[in-house]
């Protein structure tokens, strides 16, 4: 995808490295959840500074974070506080508090991506009607409130009817599908009531979800990473793989209306961009994350910059790196809890110990304080020679006695 410029203050110029090392600017990151360890472990290579906000003591960046303070990062006033400590300040989740990044922006800090992005994203009808006036293709959409609307929605869009929350939705919660006008009732109440915010979207039947990483440098450039493939498993991202196996034409347009979204966007930063495929090759966009994405969890070990360098890269106005593979493929899987407390972490175990004799497999491991069922507690990528091969060797992990195969 191509670049623009349009030069920024702050961006790095070649003449003035500092003296210390590759910047000293300290990162301040809102949340400290798998991500924000990530983007830890990143900043590490280059003894960048990332302090975390986030209210559990023992939350996964925690451990190697720069600095970490607790706190919500849903309360003004500790918001402000965190801000005082940092040169820019980011997101590693979007359900923060977008009103108190704005005022923090009037009174000049520098928040990347931008506050108006984060205010868009975080309520999902909003950033699809934000989409929609920027001419991005989206399955159609419309707010329902009430039981009456929610009626009329199903009858021009028809069944089944995806039912969403417009807000602090992850990992499928906050979806609800009615397959029937009998079932909106339930599915309402399943997302909380109509108080909660709700809208509904068509259903797509797509054959392929994929997903684009956008970077975005604070001098405008923008860089793409290779699409990649999703499979999610009731709503929750389960398997990724890089490169995605479409044709050339699809892999352009793909790209395409990610560099179109995220354009629409301010900010510095790498967004994930989450697509339909259908069957009649056209690219629907789902959402935008604007921040690193599960989706590219596999970039650590298979492309010559990590979402997560780039990220810190962006915002704190470093050149760009190559987001290109250098690897032939990858396969990303999920470890996901498969029950509450103990018991759920014995096929992750299992797992992990088939994982650590595969070759070209890397196991990356949360350690978050709790095991909850469905909830993301870490990841295995392989990468390797062909897809073929990365298939196989996930296959084999999969298939072994005792576990599931995907
Ligand atoms: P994330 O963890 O990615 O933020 P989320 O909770 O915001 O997820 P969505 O991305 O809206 O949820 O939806 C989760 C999944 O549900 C999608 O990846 C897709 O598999 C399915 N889905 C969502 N919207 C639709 C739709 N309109 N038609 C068909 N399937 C859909
Ligand atoms: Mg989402
Ligand atoms: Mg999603």
């Amino acid at each position: 995808c191509q670049a623009s410029t349009d030069t920024h203050d702050t961006s790095f110029r070649k003449d003035d490295l500092p003296v210390h090392g590759v910047s000293e600017v300290i990162v301040g990151v809102l949340g400290g959840g798998q991500l924000g360890r990530m983007l830890c472990q990143a900043a590490s290579e280059m003894a960048i500074k990332v302090m975390v906000l986030d209210p559990l003591t023992n939350c996964p960046a925690s451990a190697i974070a720069y600095d970490h303070m607790v706190g919500s990062f849903d309360d003004s006033a500790t918001v402000q506080e965190f801000a005082k400590r940092c040169g820019v300040l980011t997101v590693e989740i979007e359900h923060v508090d977008a009103a108190t990044m704005e005022k923090l922006e009037q009174q000049g800090v520098d928040c990347q991506p931008k506050a108006s992005t984060i205010r868009i994203i975080q309520d999902k009808y909003l950033q699809k009607v934000h989409f929609s006036r920027h001419g991005i293709p989206l399955p159609d959409f419309m707010q329902i409130d009430d039981l009456e609307g929610a009626k009329r929605a199903g009858d021009l869009f028809g069944y089944p009817l995806m039912l969403k929350s417009k807000r602090l939705a992850y990992d499928g919660r906050g979806n609800a599908v009615a397959k029937s006008e009998e079932e909106l009732s339930s599915a309402v109440n399943a997302l909380g009531g109509f108080d909660r915010g709700l809208y509904v979207e068509k259903w797509t039947p797509f054959v392929k979800e994929l997903a684009v990483i956008v970077a975005r440098g604070r001098d405008n450039s923008i860089s793409c990473y290779p699409v990649v493939e999703t499979i999610h498993k009731e709503n929750i991202c389960h398997v990724v793989k890089a490169p995605a196996d479409i044709p050339w034409k699809i892999r352009k347009l793909a790209t395409d209306v990610a560099h179109k979204a995220v354009s629409s966007l301010e900010g510095a930063g790498v967004f994930a961009v989450e697509l339909f495929l259908t069957k009649d090759g056209q690219i629907l966009l789902n959402e935008v994350a604007p921040r690193p994405h599960n989706s590219g969890h596999h970039t650590i070990e298979s492309c010559y910059t990590s979402q997560f360098e780039q990220h810190l890269r962006a915002v704190l106005g470093l050149p760009l790196g190559d987001p290109s593979m250098k690897t032939p493929a990858a396969i990303m899987y999920n470890l996901l809890g498969e029950d509450e407390g103990e018991p759920g972490f014995h096929l992750a175990h299992q797992l992990i110990g088939r994982a650590l004799n595969i070759q070209g497999a890397s196991v990356h491991w949360y350690d978050k304080p709790e095991m909850r069922k469905q909830r993301k507690m870490g990841h295995i990528t392989i990468a390797g020679p062909s897809m073929g091969i990365v298939e196989a060797q996930l296959k084999s992990m999969l298939k072994e006695e005792g576990s599931e195969s995907q």
